[in-house]
């Protein structure tokens, strides 16, 4: 797999040959090979059976309504992807980690049968700063951040002051925060620039940026990363910056058994034929009578319509009647970040036996992040590495070899030579996947939130907009994703 999707796991995820190897049962492949009439009315019509897509549809139909998922890829799942490792083992591709507080996603997987369990974090962590790789405990008093003496002070002050501020943004309205204007006036780039950090603690603002966002500092509004900060947490226990960052206890804590797509492949199985694949939606138009979506080969009609997936791709819809002005503008100003996910794989998790748990933060790219990706049982050992922001835009544009060279050489540089021949080696460029067009998560610049905001959630007649980049709660995560379809099935069936 380079940039696009392997047709292995979309094949397979089709006719159930990875849900087979990871304890799922098909999708009915003669509803997907046309052999059953499809459908052409339904109460709610959905767009996207991404977790956001299905988690609506799964809604609607518990209450008794119809409804029709039409996904334009030939699988589900969306920004969720497992590939085959074989022997029923799997590693994601795509978004992968659940943690505290992300209760709908976790209540969804339990419902489908999926256990999840701890991502490996034993041993010392790394740190690689100017040429030098220090190893240090990452269950310190500033959780994962490193060991440098000069930036761990000046990180907690910024790091309380941002949660501080972020606590005074409404999730359901962060342009309503009492400072609002002032905060959405400036990148966060600006506001770190005016703490006056040094290098260290600069650098891993940055970082920090980087695998939240994947974009860099200068990109996006600080009250967007503020309103990021609050929304990581359930309504018992608001979100701060370092659940963000965090393995044990954050957002990184836990990972699903049989990779976190299955969530969607089951999801979609118990909705059987309602979900139709290859029917990318190209026209809604609505009038005093209801509904109509059309594919490429269907025209689907219904009393509303869910579109979910990221911002900018549901711009690329025809609306008819035209979207309102906001809306549209909105859509010209939401761009999703830039992150490439590379896996090593090896027979096994040597480094573990160096008492390394896997996960470096470096100042150095294209890959300053990683982590151990192996499966539960520990084989084969699976280093991920993460090429966000600025690395990913630069090692996207380069040719598929130079890429692999350079990411190996990141994993060298942390880990030794042993890292130097990966018996398997996997890379997945979301910016270049035509239905998703970059992760993690789309973000807002400056002045976004605060003249658009209204516009990101406010149906349009008939239609309802979920997607993670709508949920109020654990925005841009699977969580939110499961939320926002859960919100936007109670809006479309009123
Ligand atoms: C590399 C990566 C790592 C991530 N890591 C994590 C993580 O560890 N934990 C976490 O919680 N989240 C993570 N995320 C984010 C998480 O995966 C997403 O927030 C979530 O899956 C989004 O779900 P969604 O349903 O909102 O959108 P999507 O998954 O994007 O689903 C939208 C669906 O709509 C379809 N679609 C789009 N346009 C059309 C159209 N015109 N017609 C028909 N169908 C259409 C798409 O094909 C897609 O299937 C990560 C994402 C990526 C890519």
């Amino acid at each position: 797999m380079t940039t696009k999707t392997d047709p292995q796991i979309s094949r397979r995820a089709l006719l159930g040959t990875a849900a087979a190897t990871a304890g799922a049962a098909a999708l009915p492949a003669a509803a997907q090979a046309g052999r059953t009439p499809q459908p052409t009315r339904a109460d709610v019509i959905v767009v996207g059976a991404g977790l956001a897509g299905l988690s609506a549809a799964r809604q609607i139909v518990a209450t008794g309504r119809s409804a029709i998922v039409l996904e334009a890829r030939d699988r589900v799942g969306g920004r969720t992807l497992n590939h085959s490792l074989g022997h029923g083992k799997v590693v994601e591709v795509g978004g992968q980690w659940v943690g505290p507080t992300q209760d709908e996603v976790a209540r969804l997987a339990r419902e489908l049968g999926i256990r999840t369990f701890k991502t490996y974090d034993r041993g010392n962590y790394l740190f690689y700063e100017n040429g030098k790789l220090t190893p240090y405990s990452g269950s310190g008093p500033l959780g994962p951040i490193p060991p440098d003496p000069t930036a761990v002070a000046q990180l907690a002050q910024i790091l309380g002051e941002l949660d501080t501020m972020a606590k005074t943004v409404p999730l359901a309205a962060p342009w309503k925060a009492p400072n609002a204007y002032d905060w959405d006036s400036q990148t966060f780039e600006t506001f770190k620039r005016s703490r006056g950090l040094g290098r260290g603690a600069s650098n891993l603002i940055d970082l920090a940026t980087e695998a939240v966002f994947a974009c860099e500092p200068r990109d996006i509004s600080l009250l967007h990363v503020l309103f990021y900060i609050h929304s990581a947490g359930n309504r018992r226990s608001p979100g701060n910056f370092e659940r963000l960052i965090s393995t044990g206890g954050g957002a990184q804590d836990s990972r699903f058994v049989g990779g976190s797509q299955l969530i969607s492949i089951r999801a979609a199985r118990a909705l059987g034929r309602r979900v139709m694949l290859s029917q990318p939606v190209r026209r809604i138009v609505q009038d005093r009578r209801g509904v109509t979506v059309y594919t490429d080969r269907l025209a689907v009609k219904g009393e509303a319509v869910i579109v979910t997936g990221p911002p900018a791709l549901t711009g690329l819809i025809r609306y008819e009647p035209e979207l309102p002005a906001l809306r549209a503008q909105l859509l010209q100003r939401f761009p999703q970040g830039s992150a490439i996910k590379i896996e090593a794989v090896y027979p096994r998790p040597f480094w573990r036996a160096h008492g390394l748990a896997g996960q470096v933060t470096s100042d150095t790219g294209p890959i300053k992040i990683t982590f151990d990706n192996s499966p539960p049982d520990g084989t084969p050992g699976v280093l991920l590495g993460f090429a966000e922001g600025h690395d990913a835009r630069v090692l996207g544009s380069l040719p598929a070899a130079e890429r692999r060279r350079r990411a190996l050489e990141c994993f060298v540089r942390y880990f030794g030579r042993q890292a130097a021949r990966p018996a398997g080696y996997i890379e997945m460029n979301w910016s270049a996947e035509p239905w998703t067009r970059g992760c993690y998560v789309g973000y807002t610049p400056p002045g976004v939130l605060t003249d658009f905001g209204t516009a990101i959630r406010a149906p349009f007649g008939r239609i309802h907009w979920a997607g993670a980049e709508t949920s109020e709660i654990w925005n841009g995560y699977m969580d939110g994703a499961v939320r926002s379809g859960q919100r936007a099935a109670r809006e479309a069936l009123g």
